[in-house]
């Protein structure tokens, strides 16, 4: 049944056009917002909160992980921890995890999220067949359960793996993720069409035969229509970037720009390595890039100039990617760290607005397109994904609306979110803390 039109005040909301001040968004029964208009004289309003702030996009998490928060750190000093080692124990635990263990898992990571800022993920998925080696939806159809038990929107991205390195065979431990070729993989996208919004993903290039991905997209958008969104990992690791060379003789980006041709559907995820003409040639297609600063710092990646791509007009939205730290704010703080830390300056990536703001608005409208959904801001048309953050907040003392969101980047965390709607819809706590402990036990034990 189609929910009834509703009313929701605040006394303070950000929208694209700048903040608003004791105004009413009316959301329709599908959840969009329908208008967002003054709300009558204070004394006789009930306020549903203090300061609204479109609920962030989150562009990129493989939610099984979160089981492996501070479990993948090995004794250090002698170069044995690495990205390559950390994901062996990745490996080990992708193996294990039945369905059930899915949707516990998945459950326990968008909860951290809606608790944190992030109102929809693109969940990039690639443990496809049983641990038997069987094939079936279940293991998307457990990430599409938790999800809905959540109330989090999203954007399923089925992942297209097939080899273990630039020519190489996959091995053993790849089993669960790898396709045999298109016509299986684009059988899982059909099984998986109509129950949830979907993208897809070639994993990144050592994983999948760049001579693929045009019958890829042939096929995909044939099925799912022209504008899906198209996401990969890429120049991650610079050992990934040598491989791309010594095979076909440039950096992977520029192999896709060679071979595909990428537009403002491809999300690059990381780019991490990418070259200067590289960057310049993402920014002139107007392609996306997905920087997750907490994971990336946490595997040892590298860092992104992510300011001066910025500055020349890049997109740029953030995920959370490994789980091992869920909080929005928390993300885009490290984004803007890492640059004060490389060019030993200060305000990276603000702008005439400050910082905060034109941080959050443009995760959050670069995340939009991520994600291929209408959640770029608290506008007429936009869904009514809110995070809304509380007037008593020790994080915002002192501070007036105007540098309120700079308070949230510098300071704020979870701590600071009262409550959260997706499409007009509060969402309560869903996840089950004892479950999730036991399941990872029994996973890592
Ligand atoms: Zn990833």
């Amino acid at each position: 049944m189609m929910r009834a039109m509703q009313r929701l005040s605040f006394r303070h909301i950000l929208t694209p056009d700048g903040m608003l001040h004791d105004h009413a968004l009316s959301v329709a029964g599908d959840g969009r917002i329908v208008a967002i208009e003054p709300v009558a004289p204070a004394s006789s309003v009930r306020y549903d909160g203090f300061l609204a702030l479109p609920g962030m996009p989150n562009a990129h998490s493989h939610a099984f992980q979160r089981a492996l928060a501070g479990h993948g750190e090995l004794p250090g000093g002698d170069g044995a921890d690495s990205f390559w080692s950390w994901r062996e124990a990745m490996y080990r635990l992708a193996a294990q995890i039945t369905p059930e263990d899915c949707v516990t898992i998945a459950r326990q990571a968008y909860s951290e999220m809606l608790a944190a800022g992030y109102t929809s993920v693109a969940e990039f998925h690639y443990i496809h067949h049983g641990v038997d080696g069987s094939r079936s939806s279940e293991m998307s159809d457990a990430v599409i359960e938790a999800a809905a038990g959540t109330g989090i929107r999203l954007t399923l991205l089925p992942v297209l793996y097939v080899s273990g390195g630039f020519g190489a065979a996959p091995t053993p431990a790849q089993a669960r993720f790898v396709h045999a070729g298109l016509d299986d993989y684009l059988a899982l996208v059909e099984r998986l069409r109509g129950k949830v919004a979907l993208g897809i993903a070639p994993h990144s290039l050592r994983a999948v035969p760049v001579a693929l991905l045009r019958p890829l997209l042939r096929d995909a958008r044939a099925l799912l229509g022209a504008a899906l969104p198209i996401h990969i990992h890429v120049a991650e690791q610079q050992a990934e970037v040598a491989a791309c060379i010594a095979e076909h003789g440039c950096g992977p980006i520029e192999l896709l720009e060679r071979e595909v041709g990428l537009d403002r559907h491809w999300q690059l995820v990381h780019a991490t390595h990418a070259d200067a003409g590289e960057r310049a040639r993402i920014v002139e297609r107007g392609a996306g890039v997905v920087l997750c600063p907490i994971t990336e710092a946490y595997l040892g990646d590298g860092l992104f100039p992510a300011d001066a791509h910025h500055r020349a007009g890049g997109a740029l939205a953030i995920g959370s990617d490994s789980n091992c730290r869920i909080d929005a704010f928390e993300e885009l703080r490290w984004l803007e760290y890492g640059q004060r830390l490389r060019s030993q300056a200060r305000a990276r990536l603000a702008d005439r607005r400050g910082l905060g703001l034109p941080l959050w608005q443009g995760a959050v409208a670069a995340g939009a397109r991520a994600l291929g959904q209408p959640v770029a801001g608290l506008a007429v048309g936009q869904h009514a994904d809110i995070v809304v953050i509380d007037a008593r907040s020790p994080t915002l003392a002192g501070h007036s609306i105007a540098t309120a969101l700079d308070a949230l980047i510098i300071n704020g965390s979870a701590r600071d979110v009262a409550s959260a709607y997706v499409g007009g819809r509060r969402v309560a706590a869903a996840a089950d803390a004892a479950a999730f402990d036991r399941c990872v036990r029994r996973l890592l034990g």
